[in-house]
């Protein structure tokens, strides 16, 4: 069974409407879909309703950004009522967050002489609501600034890099409460994206996680090299976590797999399914 619980659609920087994004998945043999947009539910109810016409189970989820410290982590929430009003509210505000950010990226982009950024953002993906990092990423390259969406993260968005804007995400403890509220688990997604100095700031996150109510880790995950799933699996084991296993999939011609195209878990490792089944 193909099991894809990370992905996601136009509702946040993906390039598949929702729909487009469930048949890409069912064409890929994927049986359980879950669609984990950034800080919306969003897409979920045309998911839903596309999964339920072709068969397949579908699990609502989001990705929350969050902050650690100074660290901004990804937790995803998975089987959440997409009605929760807390979560809803959450998301507008968040959604209103990103396009003050959006405003002061542009700002910054304008002084390092590369001005009308936003504009063209909003020129090139009219229907968005959430702007992100990805959508400036791929004006830079349409404009031939950079060549590729990791070139406009290292030199001009990433978090050491000149256009980076801190923004004032919800704390772990706050996405943790959301994700339950809404009746979902919460998943540490791709741990090993985070460049957490040590092995003691990861350990540190993940006692935090656990804290909070944390339940499970991405153990395979498109967005991080397929050679660090080993290290994953031993902090699911260590840590009594139940495993996940997403794409991460944004767009076709990206690094990262189509969906159900990253490695399976292991059989032995306690899955995140059988919890939420
Ligand atoms: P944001 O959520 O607006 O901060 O944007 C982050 C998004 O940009 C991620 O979810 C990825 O889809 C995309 N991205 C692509 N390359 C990178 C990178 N090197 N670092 C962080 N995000 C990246
Ligand atoms: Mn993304
Ligand atoms: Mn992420
Ligand atoms: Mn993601």
């Amino acid at each position: 069974m193909i099991i894809d619980l990370h992905t996601h659609s136009t509702a946040s920087d993906g390039d598949f409407a929702p729909h487009a994004l469930v048949d890409l998945a069912h064409l890929n043999g994927v049986s359980v879909l879950a669609l984990t947009d950034h800080d919306t539910l969003a897409g979920n109810a045309e998911a839903a309703s596309r999964a339920k016409e072709l068969g397949m189970r579908f699990i609502p989820g989001i990705e929350l950004s969050t902050n650690w410290g100074t660290t901004c982590i990804h937790i995803v929430g998975l089987n959440v009522n997409r009605e929760n009003k807390p979560l809803k509210d959450k998301c507008e505000e968040i959604a209103s967050l990103r396009r003050a950010r959006a405003a002061k990226i542009a700002h910054r982009l304008d002084a390092l002489g590369i001005p009308d950024t936003l504009e063209d953002v909003k020129a090139k993906f009219p229907e968005v609501k959430n702007i992100s990092r990805a959508h400036f990423a791929r004006v830079l390259q349409s404009r031939g600034v950079v060549k590729s969406e990791q070139e406009a993260f290292d030199r001009f968005l990433g978090s050491a890099a000149p256009a980076y804007v801190p923004t004032p995400w919800p704390t772990l403890a706050e996405s943790l409460t959301l994700i339950k509220g809404a009746g979902g688990v919460a998943i540490l997604a791709h741990p090993m994206r985070y460049k957490l100095k040590s092995k003691l700031s990861l350990d540190a996150l993940l006692e935090e996680f656990l804290d909070v109510g944390g339940l499970g880790i991405e153990v395979s995950s498109g967005s991080q090299s397929p050679a660090y799933s080993s290290v994953c699996e031993a902090l699911a084991r260590n840590y009594h976590l139940y495993a996940s296993c997403g794409s991460d999939f944004h767009r076709v011609g990206s690094e990262r797999p189509y969906p159900g195209s990253q490695p399976a878990l292991p059989k032995d490792l306690p899955s995140i399914l059988e919890f939420i089944a």
